[in-house]
């Protein structure tokens, strides 16, 4: 049994999962926090929980199940605690090891960071994982979005999302702005602001690292590093280079680099290998759209993961259908990847997607596969039968618009 976090009461028949020498261990009934979140979070929350519930019953008869603990953060934590983001929340997701979480309001005014980042910071959730996919029949922008099927890894704690930066004419600016000239020679007008961005050799190491963890493990055969080094060297060409060194260091026995293939291997990739490549951030972009199923794993820096992500979910449907998770070393936090949308709070109208998926990425991670992939089998034949959420609904000929429960009831349904 697992006792009291602060105010959190865990559930008595759960389960800890645990973490020794790099390996996660999952008990048959394990405690996992969820943040319902703000908006339109009730709403799509309600609906994955009980896709996930459902689906592990389904796979595991009865053996396997979550012991949920709702954890606050948002507005139901500033009415629960009196807090946007209260230690409780942050002590059981560390405890727990996994969470799964809606969307939060960022709070306007009062010097307040996005409670997502903080999350992401404050527990070292060192990787934003999203993968991309197109789901048979969700409509979409390209013409042909199955050939997407790429995850992405973006590095999650520096870049300019450290959030070291300076109002113009402040007098950190000032400052900053005199000692650049006067220490190093360097010239920046009087009336900038200005932001760091730090890129560590830990950091980009360890991300890479997780992108060629998963490549090995999942079997896929092509890693990407993207970065905009050809202008910002000492940060972007060198999280590229540091990426080479971490697969040269500890993934030899597996990873070609693109020059080798084609200097020494005649151009093709041995059986069983994984190729490594890096590519400039805007061709990048042009290559995702041209030529994408070339691209398979994608490990990146902040800014640039940020704005790739959303891109690519546009190429498979949108941010509706996008899930995400944030991972450190034996810690995942689960996301739905859109805002809260508050215009349709409460109205059991918006798509569910992102964070039923999101779940099944939890699912994964749990190795629970085949509660996995009963809940995407779930999606795909509520997709084919056109029965969805207004969204897309809008987009599809001759499809019936159904309510958030109502589409988690479709994907239910097809178990
Ligand atoms: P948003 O909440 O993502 O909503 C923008 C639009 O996207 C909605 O009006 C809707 O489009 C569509 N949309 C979003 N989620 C949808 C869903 N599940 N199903 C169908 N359509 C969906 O973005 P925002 O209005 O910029 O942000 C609102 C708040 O969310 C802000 O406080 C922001 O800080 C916060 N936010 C939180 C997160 C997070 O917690 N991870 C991420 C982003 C933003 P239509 O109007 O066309 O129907």
């Amino acid at each position: 049994m697992s006792k009291k976090i602060g105010r959190l009461t865990p559930p008595s028949d759960g389960q800890e999962i645990t973490w020794r020498e790099g390996v996660l261990e999952i008990p048959e009934r394990p405690i996992i926090p969820f943040i319902e979140g703000d908006g339109i979070g009730p709403d799509i929350w309600r609906a994955t929980k009980s896709v996930l519930d459902r689906a592990i019953d389904k796979a595991y008869g009865g053996s396997k199940s979550i012991a949920w603990l709702e954890v606050y953060a948002g507005e139901k934590a500033k009415e629960t605690y009196d807090e946007w983001l209260p230690q409780d929340t942050i002590d059981a997701l560390k405890h727990f090891r996994a969470g799964i979480k809606g969307p939060l309001t960022t709070p306007v005014g009062g010097g307040f960071r996005s409670l997502n980042v903080t999350l992401r910071q404050v527990l070292d959730l060192y990787a934003c994982v999203r993968p991309v996919r197109h789901i048979k029949g969700v409509p979409s922008p390209v013409k042909d979005a199955k050939l997407v099927d790429m995850v992405i890894f973006r590095e999650n704690t520096e870049d300019v999302y450290a959030g070291i930066e300076w109002e113009e004419g402040s007098g950190g600016a000032q400052k900053l702005i005199q000692f650049l000239q006067a220490e190093l020679g360097k010239r920046v007008r009087e009336d900038s602001g200005i932001g760091i961005k730090p890129i560590s050799v830990t950091g980009s190491k360890r991300l890479v690292r997780k992108a060629l963890e998963y490549a090995v493990a999942q079997g896929r055969t092509d890693v990407t590093l993207m970065h905009k080094g050809n202008i910002m060297k000492y940060t972007e060409g060198a999280f590229k280079e540091w990426g080479y060194q971490v697969a040269e260091e500890e993934f030899s026995d597996r990873v070609v680099t693109e020059a080798r293939m084609w200097d020494e291997l005649g151009g093709k990739l041995p059986d069983g290998k994984i190729l490594l490549k890096d590519r400039i951030a805007d061709a990048m972009f042009q290559q995702v759209l041209l030529r994408p199923a070339e691209y398979q794993v994608i490990a990146t820096t902040n800014l640039n993961g940020d704005y790739l992500s959303d891109a690519l979910a546009a190429q498979v449907g949108g941010l509706g259908m996008a899930p995400g998770s944030n991972e450190g070393d034996g810690l995942a936090l689960f996301e739905a990847t859109h805002g809260t949308a508050p215009k349709y709070a409460g109205q059991d109208k918006v798509n569910p997607g992102s964070l039923i998926l999101s779940g099944v990425m939890m699912l994964r991670w749990l190795g629970w596969h085949e509660a996995a992939e009963l809940v995407e089998t779930g999606i795909a034949a509520a997709v084919r039968e056109k029965r969805v959420t207004y969204d897309l609904a809008r987009q599809m000929k001759g499809a019936t618009t159904v309510k958030t429960s109502e589409f988690g009831q479709t994907i239910v349904s097809s178990f």
